[in-house]
């Protein structure tokens, strides 16, 4: 993986702020691994409880797939929008995804996928960038963009890439 030396001079909040973007980064669904949607649907009483009523069929939850190098399985498979939100969204309790997996006693993002975890960093043709594609939302504004994006998702890095990739990224570029 190549890390795009832009990773070390973006900012971003110091942490997500839901209450404040009303998790919009969610209304358009997301692309995810077909293994990942393979584990989803195996464990899916555990999130049943905790969708919208318009998305409690299961059948309703993935749509399109397509070839993509960046996912592990090769395959991305795409959450639906059901209603104006990803079939997982829910807005007393954010993921059904991370929810179930809570409930559960699970770790928080067992189920979520990967893509999902590590927004605003994004895997692009094998390079680790900073997606800048949705400026609306509250954390992408530069008003907002306070703190070095390194630092701030130092804990999604390590849990989706291991702790040498996190010692990595918290070095300078000059220091690495
Ligand atoms: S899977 Fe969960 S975190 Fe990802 S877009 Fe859907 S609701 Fe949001």
């Amino acid at each position: 993986m190549i890390i795009d030396p832009l990773i070390f001079q973006a900012k971003f909040p110091e942490a997500c702020r839901p209450e404040q973007c009303r998790s919009r980064c969610c209304r358009f669904g997301v692309w995810t691994d077909a293994g990942e949607m393979k584990v989803i649907l195996s464990n899916r009483e555990l999130f049943l409880p905790y969708v919208r009523p318009e998305a409690i069929d299961p059948s309703t939850w993935f749509g399109d797939t397509e070839a993509d190098r960046d996912c592990p399985s090769g395959i991305a498979v795409e959450t639906r929008v059901v209603g104006d939100a990803c079939a997982f969204f829910h807005p007393g309790h954010g993921c059904a995804l991370q929810k179930g997996a809570i409930e559960a006693g699970l770790h928080e993002w067992q189920f979520k996928p990967r893509f999902c975890v590590m927004f605003p960093l994004v895997l692009s043709g094998g390079t680790l960038t900073v997606d800048e594609e949705m400026k609306s939302l509250w954390c992408m504004k530069e008003k907002n963009r306070t703190h070095p994006i390194v630092e701030s998702v130092r804990k999604e890095v390590q849990f989706l890439f291991g702790n040498e990739m996190a010692k990595t990224l918290a070095r300078s570029p000059q220091a690495r």
